[in-house]
């Protein structure tokens, strides 16, 4: 092994056992300590591909204490891998503890990077892909997740989010009464597994087809919403002061006062504004 006294970023499979690189198997042979969020989980995935190294758990509500001890190893030049029960670590997924000590005690850490639900759903979407922001869980109480979502009334970047099976009805129906019902969206479902599904169109079409048959309901879910269609070239700093102004200002101040600040045509951000009022 190469570099001695790392920690190795592993990325293992979504659901297909076959999406995993040469270079992780590699990894996971020969470290002396795979950190697991959940041993017993990835102990399946070890033993299909005959991997035998002994597993620690690391998970939410041990990472502080384990961070400690796993930097320590790693100074005293053992290598470690950190593999999450899937995909890729830190996303959505504990570890950002570790390498954060890591870093800051100056210890190596490798990314082998491999599947990732947020990406596998976006490069197939049909969605723009050239600006998306990832927001992993929506926020479970009502007020907070209705929150996040406003945020998204003025964005043209595609947003992507991870759901659970118990929440998705309830999300989409938040989509569709914050962002509007004829918001573009497209929800993927059991990516890289037999049942693969990849659903588009209007948070009201969306919504339908999880009612129709409660099987649309079950897996997993990439849930990804389309980004709002620009009225002209607002730019991002326009609308961003549009949205905070008309917290406190009728529209057509609020309207005034960024058409004037940054020289656009007061119509257009109005006409903004009202898009955006109609679809709360
Ligand atoms: N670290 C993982 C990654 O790199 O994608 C994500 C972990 S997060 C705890 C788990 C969530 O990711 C699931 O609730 C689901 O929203 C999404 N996810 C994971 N695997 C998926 C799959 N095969 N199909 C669709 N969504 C998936």
């Amino acid at each position: 092994m190469q570099n001695a006294g790392s920690l190795y970023i592993v990325a293992t499979p979504i659901g297909n056992l076959a999406d995993i690189t040469h270079r992780a198997i590699t990894i996971l042979n020969e470290v002396d300590l795979i950190a697991a969020e959940d041993t017993r989980h990835s102990q399946r995935l070890l033993q299909h591909y005959q991997i035998d190294t002994r597993l620690i758990s690391l998970h939410d509500h041990n990472e502080s204490q384990r961070a400690v001890q796993l930097v320590s190893k790693i100074q005293q030049g053992q290598n470690i891998a950190l593999i999450s029960d899937a995909g890729t670590p830190l996303i959505s997924d504990p570890g950002y503890g570790l390498v954060n000590q890591c870093r800051q005690a100056g210890v190596n850490v490798l990314p082998i990077p491999g599947a990732c639900a947020a990406i596998t759903a976006l490069c197939a979407a049909g969605l723009a892909t050239d600006r998306f922001r990832f927001e992993g869980f929506l926020p479970v109480k009502e007020v907070a997740c209705k929150n996040t979502l406003q945020q998204l009334l003025g964005e043209t970047a595609t947003a992507i989010f991870y759901e659970s099976p118990r929440r998705i009805l309830t999300t989409i129906e938040r989509v569709a009464e914050v962002l509007g019902e004829e918001r573009k969206l497209v929800m993927a479902k059991e990516l890289t597994k037999t049942f693969e599904t990849f659903k588009s169109g209007s948070a009201a079409e969306i919504k339908q087809w999880l009612i129709e048959d409660p099987v649309h309901q079950k897996g997993e879910f990439v849930l990804m919403i389309g980004g709002c269609e620009k009225v002209s070239d607002i730019p991002q700093e326009a609308t961003d002061l549009l949205k905070l102004l008309m917290v406190d200002l009728p529209l057509k101040k609020a309207a005034a006062i960024v058409a004037n600040h940054y020289d656009l045509k007061k119509n257009d951000l109005y006409k903004l504004g009202l898009e955006w009022a109609s679809a709360e």
